[in-house]
């Protein structure tokens, strides 16, 4: 019945796998925390590696990176207009000098950001499209973007905008490929009724070693599961048998094209750790969703189906 599965699976692929945050501001834009500050915080918090992304800016990382903790440069440039008048947040990361772009002119095509911030090396991804209120014709009128933020922690805690994940099924049933990622986007912010930014959610990513090249080329490559709390451990496609073990959890879906796929919930407050889906024969990709009792949750990368 299918053809050929195209996942990019990090569960098989040789290496380690390395959790990082991709989206980080500091004192040189509107964070609290200086970028030494958020590199120390984030070490000290169990993360490997982690992007700053200062708006309009490109800051100096070179010194916050050791053997065990990579600093990624990065910036996070706010261009355009979309269907309702917002800003596109295009987050640049990898980038080896600064995008030559002037931060919220509304007058600036966002595909011309796109193309400079390759152009430097770097890998964009679509911020936040729940809360710039981007429409699935702003998102496909850009090309060239690796993937789009489907879970930012600040967006979540400020004004509840965290989740991006109707976003993504729209591009993906409209043939688009974009990676899903989890960020932060932590700017220290917090107060009485609102969590920290800092430190929520990440990417687990396999890579050979801790490098900017290595973690690079794996982000490129889609070798990396989203989270803010759950892990994914396996991921295995036997035929038209889709595997999956997690840890502990409240339920497993599988989020699949039109109305296919299946949610797997553990009933009367149990939980469960591993689920399959048996392919109905009609969909064109099917990604893995697991949430637990807290309603945090974990995404992986879309399995394509190629016939
Ligand atoms: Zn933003
Ligand atoms: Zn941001």
């Amino acid at each position: 019945m299918v053809t050929k599965a195209v996942f990019s699976d990090p569960f098989s692929a040789p290496g380690r796998w390395f959790r990082g945050n991709l989206h980080a501001h500091t004192t040189n834009s509107d964070g609290v925390l200086s970028a030494k500050q958020m590199a120390f915080l984030y070490e000290r918090s169990g993360y490997d590696f982690l992007a700053i992304t200062d708006h309009g800016r490109l800051t100096d990382v070179r010194e916050l990176s050791n053997s065990g903790f990579l600093a990624i440069p990065g910036e996070e440039i706010s261009v355009g207009a979309s269907e309702v008048g917002t800003a596109f947040h295009l987050l640049a990361v990898g980038i080896e000098e600064e995008v030559p772009a002037k931060e919220g002119d509304a007058g600036e095509d966002p595909q011309r950001v796109i193309g400079l911030a390759k152009d430097r090396g770097g890998e964009v991804i679509l911020g936040h499209p729940y809360w710039s209120a981007l429409s699935a014709r702003d998102m496909l009128s850009l090309e060239g973007y690796l993937g789009i933020e489907v879970y930012n922690t600040s967006c979540f805690f400020s004004i509840a905008k965290g989740h991006s994940l109707s976003h993504w099924d729209e591009l993906l049933a409209r043939g688009r490929r974009p990676l899903g990622f989890a960020t932060d986007d932590a700017h220290w912010h917090f107060n009485d009724h609102r969590p920290n930014d800092a430190c929520g959610a990440w990417i687990s990513v396999k890579a050979p070693e801790l490098s900017l090249d290595a973690i690079m080329k794996s982000v490129r490559e889609g070798l990396f599961y989203a989270s803010n709390g759950p892990e994914i451990r396996d991921v295995k496609i036997n035929g038209d048998e889709i595997q999956v073990e997690t840890s502990s959890v409240s339920a497993i879906s599988f989020v699949a094209s039109l109305d296919l796929g299946e949610r797997f919930a553990a009933v009367e407050g149990g939980a469960i750790a591993s689920a399959s889906y048996r392919l109905r024969g009609g969909e064109r990709y099917v990604r893995i969703e697991c949430t637990d009792s807290e309603g945090r949750s974990a995404w992986s990368n879309p399995i394509f189906f190629e016939r």
